[in-house]
């Protein structure tokens, strides 16, 4: 199969949902993002701030490019003139700056707020109570160059599928309290990003509106 061939298969299983794909194509060189280009891909995932700014300049302008990894306040403005999405918000300080940086760029970075669903320890993310200090805080509701737009959540890496179904529906639980207590009247915060290559279709299942795929498209990294 080729990268068209896997990236049309996806976009099918999508077809009467509202879900999105995220092509995620850290590792991969220009041409194979191209490649995915061509077959009809739009919004690229990079979960290095270094990767991301080498690719950006070399593929076409209409590319969203969603950032799914973690990032250090330090390295924000070397993203910010271009960067669509930020998913991995997991801090005040880490708003702080990319509202600083936006602010300084003259536009509107959207971010998903990453919520902690994994078993592992390892998996970063927020818990509801710190989402909520964050979302109450002062500086937060002054800030107007970054607009959140949702969560993100990264599942444990598990074949269990009880487990894997329990995460998701955890985030969409907090999707759904976010949205009715801070967001009932912003249309922009609408997306919960879960699922990957091995477990997407179950995350669709559990109301996923944006779906993070790797390997699927480009073989094994
Ligand atoms: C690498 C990565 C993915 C894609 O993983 P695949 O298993 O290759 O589909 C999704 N989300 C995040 C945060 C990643 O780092």
């Amino acid at each position: 199969m080729s990268i068209a061939d896997n990236i049309h298969r996806i976009q099918q299983e999508l077809t009467g949902t509202s879900a999105k794909l995220v092509a995620v194509t850290k590792t991969h060189p220009v041409e194979l993002l191209q490649e995915a280009y061509d077959a009809g891909s739009r919004i690229f995932g990079e979960n290095r701030v270094q990767e991301m700014a080498a690719k950006q300049p070399e593929l076409p302008a209409d590319v969203e490019w969603h950032l799914i990894g973690h990032l250090q306040t330090n390295k924000v403005k070397y993203i910010a003139p271009f960067v669509h999405t930020i998913q991995s918000l997991d801090s005040l300080k880490l708003l702080q700056e990319v509202e600083k940086q936006a602010a300084r760029y003259q536009r509107e970075i959207r971010g998903l707020l990453q919520f902690h669903i994994a078993k592992e320890e390892t998996k970063t993310g927020l818990s509801l109570a710190e989402a909520e200090e964050i979302l109450q805080s002062a500086e937060f509701r002054a800030m107007r160059h970054v607009r959140l737009a949702g969560v993100m959540g990264i599942a444990t890496n598990t074949s269990d599928e009880h487990q894997l179904r329990r995460e998701f529906r955890e985030l969409r639980g907090y999707f759904d309290k976010l949205k009715s207590l801070y967001f009932a009247e912003d249309d922009a915060f609408r997306e919960v990003s879960m699922g990957m290559s091995s477990d997407y279709r179950l995350a669709l299942q559990e109301g996923s509106t944006l779906i993070r795929v790797g390997s699927a498209i480009f073989g094994a990294r």
